[in-house]
């Protein structure tokens, strides 16, 4: 058969800015309402990890998966030449982190993994290395015997809400300032799967940055809980509404970095990660400051997003 019309480089053209256009949407149309912090209890870190700690913690690995390490470290930084680092599929953990607070009930940092055929199997259609359960969220969950009191997300990357839809119906979920609009091309393939993960959840309540405070070294925090025990904090670059979190528990300060560092030593060394971050420089900032933490807190435990 002969085409009447051949298919020419404008024709091209026009096609490509077409899927431009359509293609930078939003993460995913889901509702989200603000959540006003308490009015801070505490105003210096000496004076947080003075207090007697109440917090349980335990570090939980949901599933292994692996991915290209040029996405979770800058490999053009001249400190990662110098060590030699060059591109390769790496191992890592999708880790949940409950936190048990003796009058909140339990609180989780990100979501690991769900059980379900469909998501699981949407999810895996959507990336080049399948990912390995190995404690889906509803076992972490049935394990616990405080109420659930809320997840709180680092960030809405797929990695880290896929155990959305185990979470109870109507739990709370937290989110960081402007994480649901951000808008990119590469939304648009993961579109239908963010939708699946979301349906049925009620609206995110989405941390205010006009609420928090600057303490110590951080620029922008809010005390969870009003006891000075948990913290979330404003860490943008990774993505727009990337959040850390601080906590004061019974085996010490530990600090959830989420994203803003997938790698302890691109933490250590003060690397951002490369091509999974929106904004390096803004990702730089904002590990400087959980760096200069870490400095000023020595004892604190640094988890950083991906490994344990
Ligand atoms: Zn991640």
């Amino acid at each position: 058969m002969k085409l009447t019309r051949p298919f020419t480089l404008r024709h091209l053209l026009i096609l490509v800015a077409a899927l431009v256009w359509t293609g930078a949407c939003a993460v995913v149309d889901h509702p989200t309402t603000p959540h006003r912090a308490l009015a801070p209890s505490v105003s210096s870190w000496s004076e947080v990890f003075a207090r007697p700690p109440v917090i349980e913690h335990e570090a939980i690995v949901s599933a292994r998966w692996n991915v290209p390490l040029s996405g979770m470290l800058d490999l053009d930084d001249p400190r990662a030449k110098a060590a030699g680092k060059t591109d390769a599929p790496t191992e890592i953990v999708l880790p949940v982190h409950v936190l048990r607070h003796p009058e909140h009930g339990v609180f989780i940092i990100d979501t690991g993994v769900t059980n379900p055929v469909v998501s699981f199997g949407l999810a895996e259609l959507a990336f080049d290395y399948p990912i390995e359960i190995v404690d889906p969220i509803e076992s972490i969950l049935a394990r616990e015997t405080l109420p659930f009191g809320g997840a709180l997300l680092t960030h809405f990357h797929l990695d880290h809400v896929l155990g959305l839809p185990g979470l109870p119906d109507g739990a709370p979920i937290y989110i960081g300032p402007g994480e649901m609009a951000a808008r990119s091309l590469q939304n648009a393939a993961t579109r239908s799967i963010f939708s699946e993960v979301v349906s049925g959840h009620g609206p995110f309540r989405e941390w205010q940055r006009g609420s928090a405070v600057r303490i110590g070294p951080i620029e922008a925090a809010v005390d969870v809980f009003g006891d000075g025990s948990l913290w979330a904090l404003f860490m943008p670059g990774h993505t727009a509404g990337s959040m850390a979190f601080v906590a004061h528990t019974t085996s010490g300060p530990k600090m959830f970095a989420g994203d803003t560092s997938h790698t302890r030593w691109g933490f250590e060394n003060g690397v951002t990660p490369g091509t999974y971050s929106a904004d390096r420089a803004e990702n730089a900032e904002s590990l400087l400051q959980l760096k200069a933490l870490e400095a000023a807190v020595p004892e604190i435990e640094v988890f950083p997003g991906h490994e344990l």
